[in-house]
């Protein structure tokens, strides 16, 4: 067995790499340089946390976020890795001593921010062997990417300052131009470039169309309670929003907190930390959240707003199922997403190139074939045969029902003709469906001929019809004229019985969204025992028995204790996949546990035996 793999399977406790990870290994252990691009949870941290094991020396990594140092400390610590993190958040004696450690070796791995590293520099130069940095999150170094950070661009003579280091570039999100930008300005030598797959087949897409508050939070509601006790966040457009989703969370009895840059950072870390550490299960929040978090079982993350790029919708959705346990992600997208985007990109300095972004991450909102398909697709990488839908998207399990919705169309066109063109989204709907409201009333619209002409059809369908109108190019937004509905050319041939539009069937779509989450709800539950919430984890996996699931259970308190006793996140001490693993393994000796998925020796020494006594005490023995 090579290093890297006894390393991997001793220390970690994982039987095998993921794609890449070994051959990113063996050119890093080399010393030849590598930038790494791969999925959030995709397993970068591994691709130097080996290498730093198998060199002599020092590994330095440089990240920017202080708070997933801890994390990832922690984590190393309890695989019994001397790690530290050197930061402004220790006071300075407990910063002295973290160099002791790395002059003596025991520190093998040192996390440190940019900012922190320039004041360290000369001493590292003096008194430390620096065989690796990893530089992570590493499209900070350029300006064409979201992020850039200063400080980062220091880092393009670490080379020159340390001539015997090896260079790691990694990141989980860089286009061509931050690609080739982040070679240059780290002066990356012998590097070679290693892009994973961007899948994550685990994470389920899903994407409601046209739904509006009430039934999103219906929607949010029947999603969190297939997912008791169990940790998911909620993505919101305006700080507004996180504070009034986390409330009617909390009005319905759910274990909720918002999150936002508004927010004092005494106030964030403390939500933070209840959520890392379990006691909370939902936080609701504007994009500034999970940066600095990984956490490897949340289990499903709900976008309540359209995210302005793709990047930013994968990069959030990657947050869930790190430890790869099946997943679930949904998108909610109506017509009020748009116009709040449209006018945040007009305003925005580079307006061409989000437009841009904006316009394909509402393809995938609007796409009527697989959805990674086109995630996956964005980030270059093509299926090549033809059948490859992915069967974890909305649109393979239910595909689409078109029809010829010619006369809905033309309803919706006639409507909106008759006021002039001057009615907006909701006020289009509400005429079509014959709402007699103030406004409506005030205008005489109810005295329109297309009044109620399309009663029969719900609201929320009309929104859904309007927003694939729009997406057909039958309709556009005059958004210098209060986002007021303008007929299009083709809007007009249609209009005027000159060509048919075809739709999609939205009572299809909601039908089964309506009906799926109480059915497997039940189903998930039926396997458990009342009181024994963890359903989520099981739901969709053919293992989990009665037995199994009381099992997990009592596990998850051990792993609770442990946690507590060493002020670490459970995660910290087994993941989810770790207790499923014992929970249907059953082992009943410290050997046993040598099988068990990613249980290292140094946990097995350290509290195997706990675990190995509640399974007995299980059995009954
Ligand atoms: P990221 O790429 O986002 O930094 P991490 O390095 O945090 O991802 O890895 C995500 C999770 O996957 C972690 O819990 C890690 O332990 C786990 N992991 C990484 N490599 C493997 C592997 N070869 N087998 C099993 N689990 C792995
Ligand atoms: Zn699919």
């Amino acid at each position: 067995m090579s290093a890297a793999r006894e390393i991997l399977k001793s220390v970690f406790g994982y039987d095998s790499f993921r794609p890449m990870q070994e051959e990113i290994i063996e050119h890093v252990v080399a010393h030849h340089d590598a930038l790494v691009l791969m999925p959030t949870g995709g397993g970068k941290s591994i691709c130097y946390q080996i290498p730093a094991l198998i060199f002599r020396g020092t590994t330095v990594v440089i990240s920017p976020l202080i708070s997933l140092m801890k994390d990832q400390v922690d984590a190393l610590n309890a695989n019994g890795i001397g790690a530290d993190a050197l930061n402004s958040n220790n006071d300075e004696s407990a910063n002295e001593a973290i160099r002791q450690r790395c002059e003596s070796g025991l520190t093998k791995i040192l996390y440190i921010s940019p900012e922190r590293l320039q004041r360290e520099i000369s001493w590292m130069q003096h008194s430390l062997n620096i065989s690796l940095f990893a530089i992570d999150e590493a499209h900070c170094i350029s300006q064409w990417g979201h992020d850039f950070r200063p400080e980062y661009t220091q880092l393009g003579g670490l080379h020159q300052m340390f001539p015997d280091a090896t260079l790691m570039a990694l990141t989980a999100t860089a286009d061509k131009l931050t690609k080739e930008d982040i070679v240059r300005q780290l002066n990356l030598r012998e590097f070679k470039l290693f892009v994973s797959s961007f899948d994550r087949p685990n994470l389920s897409l899903d994407v409601r169309r046209g739904y509006t508050g009430q039934d999103k939070l219906k929607a949010i509601l029947s999603i969190i309670s297939k997912h008791e006790n169990e940790s998911g966040i909620i993505y919101c457009l305006s700080r507004k929003n996180t504070e009034k989703v986390a409330e009617q969370l909390v009005d319905a009895g759910i274990s909720a907190k918002a999150y936002h840059a508004g927010m004092s950072a005494d106030e964030r870390n403390a939500v933070q930390e209840d959520f890392i550490n379990d006691r909370v299960d939902v936080v609701c929040a504007t994009v500034a959240f999970g940066m600095g978090i990984d956490k490897s079982n949340v289990r499903y993350v709900i976008h309540y707003n359209l995210p302005k790029s793709i990047e930013n919708f994968y990069q959030e959705i990657g947050r869930a199922g790190r430890d790869g346990l099946p997943s679930e992600t949904v998108l909610f997208y109506n017509f009020q997403d748009i116009v709040t985007l449209r006018s945040f990109v007009n305003d925005s300095g580079q307006r061409e190139i989000n437009s841009e972004k904006l316009d394909r991450m509402q393809e995938y909102a609007e796409s009527q074939i697989c959805r990674r398909r086109i995630l996956l697709n964005y980030f270059g990488e093509n299926s090549e045969s033809g059948n490859s839908n992915c069967g974890n998207c909305d649109i393979c399990k239910h595909p689409p029902r078109r029809f010829d919705g010619t006369i809905l169309v033309q309803k919706a066109l006639s409507a909106i003709k008759r006021t002039g063109e001057r009615i907006g989204f909701t006020m289009t709907a509400d005429i079509l469906k014959g709402t007699r409201s103030e406004e409506i009333v005030k205008n005489s619209f109810d005295k329109l001929k297309t009044f109620g002409a399309g009663e029969k059809t719900t609201l929320k369908h009309w929104h859904d019809y309007l927003l694939q109108m729009l997406q057909l190019g039958y309709i556009e937004i005059a958004y210098n004229e209060n986002n007021h509905l303008k007929i299009t050319e083709s809007g007009n041939e249609v209009l005027f019985g000159k060509k048919t539009a075809e739709l999609a069937l939205a009572a299809s779509v909601e039908a089964r969204q309506d009906s799926e989450p109480k059915s497997r709800a039940r189903s998930g539950r039926s396997k458990f025992a009342k009181g024994h919430g963890t359903t989520a984890a099981w739901s969709g996996l053919a293992d989990g028995g009665d037995e199994t699931s009381a099992l997990f259970e009592i596990l998850r308190k051990v792993r609770k204790q442990i946690a507590d006793e060493n002020s670490w996140p459970a995660y910290v001490v087994l993941s989810d996949r770790t207790l499923k693993d014992l929970a249907a393994q059953m082992p009943q000796s410290l050997g046993d546990l040598h099988n068990v998925f990613g249980f290292g020796e140094k946990k097995i020494e350290k509290f195997g035996q706990r675990f190995v006594d509640a399974v007995k005490e299980f059995l009954g023995r």
